[in-house]
Order: C-alpha cells, then structure tokens, then sequence
C-alpha cells in the first residue's frame, strides 16, 4: 500500500473508498486482493496512531477529542427537554470502530429479514448475511476447533481478519444479576449471535490479547504490501463528481489534502461512499443528490430529488438507570482510591486484563418488555 501524503501525480483508478471506517477498510481490502484492481482509499482523519484508541478504556479519551472524533452535536430535541447532545463519530482509521464500545452483536434475524422485505432485496436476508459474517470473522470459541459446542460452527467462523474475544473478566456482582434473570424467566444464553438474541450473558468483544481490534488493524494492515492499493488519509472528500447528462453517474471525488489544496480524483468503475451514517448522506447531499428544496436553499445545484437522503436516521438512545449496592466489587469500589487506581493500571500491565481492558458495558440482556412480543424489543446494558 502507498500511504502517501501527496498525490505523486496519480490521479486515476478503479475503485475509490470514500471513508476508512468499519465497512471501508474491509472494502478496500477486499478489492485490492485482486491485482488487477487499482484501488485509492481515503480517509478524512489521520493514522490510528493514538495510544488510547488501543487500549480498551480508552474510548472514555477518544470520543469527543479532535483527534479521533468528529465532535458533532445534535441539534437541541424536544424529546430530550431541549437538550443538545455529543454525537460521537470516530475520525480516524477504522472509523467508528476505533472509538467504539467493541462490543460484538449482529443483531436479530428478523432485523435482516424485513429489510430484504422493504427493499425487495433478497441478499440483506439473514441466511444469506451469515456466510458473510462468518468468512471474516476469527472467533475465540474455536480457537480449539470448537469442539465444546458443535453448533457454534454453524454461526461463527476462523481464522478470518475480524477477532472476537471473550472479556477478561468475572465478577460476582455480574454472575448474581445474570442468575437473578434466570429465576425471572430470561434463560441464559449462549451466543447472543445466532439470529435470535434473547437472554443474558457476557457481551463478546472486538478485541485480541486485551487490545481493541479495530478494522484498520484487521482489514488494512494485511492490505499494506499491496502495490495496487493507494490510502489518502488526512484527506477530506469534499463531493462527488458527477458527469452530466440524463443519466448522471459518479465519476471520481473532489478531495481537499494537506498542503495541495484541491484535486480531483477518477474512478473508471465504482466509487465507493462508506462515509457512515452522517458523513455519506452528506456528501451526497453537498454533490446534489438529496431533497430539492433542501439542496436548492443552500445553492446546490440538483443532480437528483431523493427526498429520504439524510432523514430517518435511528439511534439506540439508552435510559442510565443508577442503583447503589453495597459490599459488591464494581469499577466504583475499584477506582476510588490511588492504590485502587494503580493495582488497575498493574493489572492491565501484566494481565492485560481488569477495568482497562473493559468494554463500557460488561453484561447484556435482550428480553421481551411484555407477552405480546414473540422477539427481544428491549435491551439492557450492565455495568457495575
Ligand atoms: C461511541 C460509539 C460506540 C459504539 N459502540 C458500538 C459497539 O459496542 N458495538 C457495535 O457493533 N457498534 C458500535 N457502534 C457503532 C459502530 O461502531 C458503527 O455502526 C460502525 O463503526 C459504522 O461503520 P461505518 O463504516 O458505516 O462508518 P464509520 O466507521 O464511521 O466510518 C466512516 C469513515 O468515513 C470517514 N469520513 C466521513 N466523512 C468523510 C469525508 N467527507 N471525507 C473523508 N472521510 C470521511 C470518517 O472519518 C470515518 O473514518 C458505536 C459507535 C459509536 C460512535
């Protein structure tokens, strides 16, 4: 891989990555397996080079810091008594999975399934999905070729780029609830991943050996040694070229880079926007392509009137509930002193284990909020 600073003159390739995020990064690794495909990957954020997007903790440090975070904020919501909030998105390479909670959670089958309904595409169905899931993924559970429970095999897959790490750790406080949820009737399960989540258990995690696996690691850095595979970062795509007549198509990407000002750059086949979620709605909106009226308020020139481009955006806001216990173990008990604070720091040091190699959430329940239902609506997050 090129990672150059500077365009070197070449301008012109077949496929363009706008985005080094969670899907980009595997995009562009995956394209550029093939030889024969010139692939140029940029990126708006610089290098993951910062030492707290590696350690788990750390996302506490990278999400609202100009280094890793966009630091955008909602506008003031009703439904939240007019409250502003921070709206996290990772600005760095691997994106939002840089900065994440790295916990590991496909969703419910169902999911899958009513978006090939509404978009009549059959391949967003679950089964069809799941070959994907698997053929990237390394999965901790057969590591000794899975043995333990053979039917882990039929959902999960090794040796592939994206690790998935049990958390290193287990504490009583966690073990009491997830019991106190099979006496309420929530059966304790085994993989919350195969489709249908219901039940209680640790949350799996992104990570290696206590490290945060993030896709820049997984997917670019067994990309680097191709020569065909060029990546911008430090790079802001500013719109998308668009050829005119009646059936416009997206030709290349006007990029602002550091220290040469404007450039154009061509993609003969397919450009590829993984911008995520806010990023690529916008740049489609800045290259034309949105609501009218919206794009003509602010002097855009209509490429194509796609009203749905930028609105219906859904979040998982959560509820923080705070309950006191008392002569439990929990972050708190651990925490609240220096020496607490150092065993913390030594734990991790030697063990690469203990709060700093925690996720934000440490135990999961999916569960029904009333008979009615025949799948999880409603989904707990514990963290003592
Ligand atoms: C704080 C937080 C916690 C989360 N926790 C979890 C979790 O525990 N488990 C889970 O499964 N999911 C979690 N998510 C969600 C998950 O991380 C995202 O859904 C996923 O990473 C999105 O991937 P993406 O490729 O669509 O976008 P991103 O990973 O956001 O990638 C988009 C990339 O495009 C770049 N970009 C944007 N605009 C431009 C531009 N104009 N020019 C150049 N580059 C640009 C961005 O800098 C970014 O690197 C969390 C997200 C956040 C923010």
């Amino acid at each position: 891989m090129s990672d150059n600073n500077n365009a070197q003159g070449q301008l012109d390739f077949d496929y363009i990555v706008v985005g080094a995020g969670s899907a980009g990064c595997l995009l562009a690794n995956r394209l550029s397996a093939d030889p024969a495909n010139r692939v140029l990957l940029i990126e708006a954020g610089g290098r993951d080079n910062y030492h707290w997007i590696h350690i788990p903790v750390g996302y506490l440090y990278c999400i609202d810091n100009p280094r890793t975070d966009w630091r955008f904020r909602t506008e003031p919501d009703p439904g939240l008594n007019g409250r502003s909030l921070i709206y996290p998105r990772g600005k760095t390479l691997g994106g939002c999975s840089s900065i994440n909670g790295m916990l590991y959670i496909r969703g419910q089958a169902r999911d899958y399934n009513h978006w090939a309904e509404v978009t009549g595409e059959p391949a967003w169905r679950w089964d069809n999905c799941l070959p994907d899931f698997m053929r990237h993924e390394d999965h901790y559970r057969l590591d000794d070729g899975g043995d333990a429970d053979p039917e882990h095999k039929n959902y999960h897959g090794h040796g592939g780029e994206w690790r998935i790490e049990r958390q290193r750790l287990k504490w009583k406080v966690l073990e009491d609830f997830a019991d106190a949820c099979v006496e309420a009737g929530i059966p304790r399960t085994r993989d919350f991943n195969r489709g249908d989540n219901e039940g209680v258990d640790y949350f799996e995690v992104n990570q290696r050996s206590g490290w945060r696996w993030n896709t820049s690691k997984a997917f670019l850095r067994t990309a680097e040694k191709r020569p065909n595979l060029t990546l911008w970062h430090s790079t802001h795509v500013m719109a998308l070229e668009m050829s005119a007549g009646e059936k416009p198509r997206c030709t290349g990407v006007r990029v602002e880079r550091p220290g040469e000002g404007e450039l154009t750059a061509n993609a003969s086949r397919e450009v590829i926007l993984s911008a995520g979620a806010i990023g690529s709605p916008q740049l489609l909106q800045l290259s034309g392509i949105g609501p009218a009226d919206l794009l003509r308020e602010h002097d855009i020139p209509v490429v194509a009137d796609l009203p749905g481009v930028g609105e219906n955006l859904q979040d998982h806001l959560q509820i923080r509930s705070v309950y006191k216990v008392r002569g439990a173990k929990t972050l708190n008990t651990m925490a609240n002193s220096l020496t607490g604070k150092a065993r913390i720091g030594l734990e991790y040091l030697i063990k690469r284990s203990g709060p700093m190699s925690m996720a934000p959430s440490q135990l999961c329940l999916f569960t029904r909020s009333s008979e009615e239902y025949k799948h999880a609506n409603i989904e707990y997050h514990v963290q003592p």
